[in-house]
């Protein structure tokens, strides 16, 4: 582990410890290795994480409206959670008389200032970026500031040696203000931003990747079903297959280590629904979820007819459904357990004595596939 990550473990240690705001009592405190990249040039602050987004995933911007509206967004502009960090103005969900969220007030936002502060000073990104007028207030607490988010949205404004723009919040009240087509222009000045001041990106991994979907879909042209659970081990495991052999991953996917394994963020059921209309969902029971294809449709447009999938990654994915299309959740559970990402990670867990859940899985590969 290097000094940055420590040191960053060690902020996480000290949040999830707090309860300076007494209406944070029963919250989770979201702040851990799913926040994308320590060494990101690009910060987005939101509000507070959302009751049944952050709060019940541990993953900023995931999981509840706001979340989904966000990853489009982001990848709308050419961004994704590999390359970006994300955090929220306060690290834990505030809610009403009614359990519902609410929003953080000002001695919130006041206490919570203190580790979005140590943040800041920890990933030092080029970029801040600040998701609604909490976010944009928060910023005004560490270091003043007379940015208005109505007058200032989308604007590239000097602050704190960094440069912050004012961006409204993506959840769907704000809509109302700010359009999603507007919002799109918004991410696009962000991403064209961060372009120039670095001519030369580290990871330019958006569009040139193969589309996460697209391996999906192709899935489901194998086999008519899966579990959602097998769904993210296969994913994952297409990945691995691709770094051993080719040396790169097939697409831009943030996976993460969760307590059963790998989870891919971009594989959340909106956004499988989303790209993929022709699944269909069905509760097994509380925890298991089936996948399953309509009958097919003669004039349904398939992403796979769309874009072309070489042949080498098609072979490929035959070859994981294959060996591990069939097994059960306990037996896919296993398999990945034994891939060497995974057994670097417990490693890591057993000899720090920490659990390491939400963390990216490290595939330890510099590209994506080029199309
Ligand atoms: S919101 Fe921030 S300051 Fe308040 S309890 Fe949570 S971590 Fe602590």
């Amino acid at each position: 582990m290097n000094e940055l990550e420590l040191k960053f473990d060690e902020l996480c240690k000290n949040v999830h410890n707090c309860i300076l705001c007494h209406r944070m009592e029963g919250s989770q405190r979201v702040l851990n290795r799913s926040v994308g990249s320590l060494n990101a040039k690009i910060m987005f602050i939101g509000e507070a994480p959302g009751r049944l987004g952050a709060d019940d995933t541990g993953v900023p911007f995931h999981g509840d409206k706001s979340g989904h509206n966000f990853e489009e967004l982001i990848e709308f502009a050419g961004l994704n959670r590999s390359n970006i960090y994300i955090t929220n103005a306060v690290l834990c969900n505030p809610k009403d008389d009614t359990g519902n969220n609410s929003t953080p007030n000002t001695l919130e936002l006041t206490n919570c200032s203190k580790y979005l502060s140590e943040q800041i000073n920890l990933i030092c990104p080029e970029i801040i970026v600040t998701l609604g007028a909490n976010a944009l207030a928060a910023t005004n607490i560490i270091e003043r500031h007379s940015l208005i988010l109505k007058k200032h949205v989308r604007t590239a404004n000097v602050w704190n040696d960094r440069i912050l723009i004012p961006l409204y919040h993506p959840g769907q009240r704000a809509m109302m203000s700010r359009s999603m087509a507007n919002q799109r222009s918004d991410y696009q000045f962000v991403a064209d931003y961060l372009k120039k001041i670095d001519k030369k990106p580290k990871a330019q991994k958006g569009k040139s990747s193969l589309n996460v979907a697209l391996i999906v879909d192709y899935l489901f042209s194998i086999k008519d079903s899966y579990t959602y659970f097998a769904i993210h081990k296969l994913f994952y495991l297409i990945e691995y297959k691709s770094v051993q052999r080719f040396g790169y991953k097939l697409t831009n996917s943030y996976i993460i280590r969760q307590k059963d394994g790998p989870y891919v963020t971009d594989l959340n059921l909106y956004r499988l629904k989303k790209a993929l209309p022709y699944l269909q969902i069905r509760n097994l029971s509380q925890v298991n979820i089936l996948l399953f294809r309509q009958p097919y449709n003669l004039f349904e447009e398939r992403l796979i007819d769309k874009f072309f999938l070489p042949e080498e990654i098609k072979v490929l994915i035959d070859e994981v459904v294959q060996e591990y299309g069939n097994k059960s959740n306990a037996g896919l559970k296993r398999s990945v357990y034994f891939t060497q990402p995974m057994r670097n990670i417990l490693y890591k867990e057993n000899k720090d004595k920490i659990n390491m859940y939400n963390s990216p899985i490290e595939f330890n590969i510099e590209s994506t596939y080029k199309i």
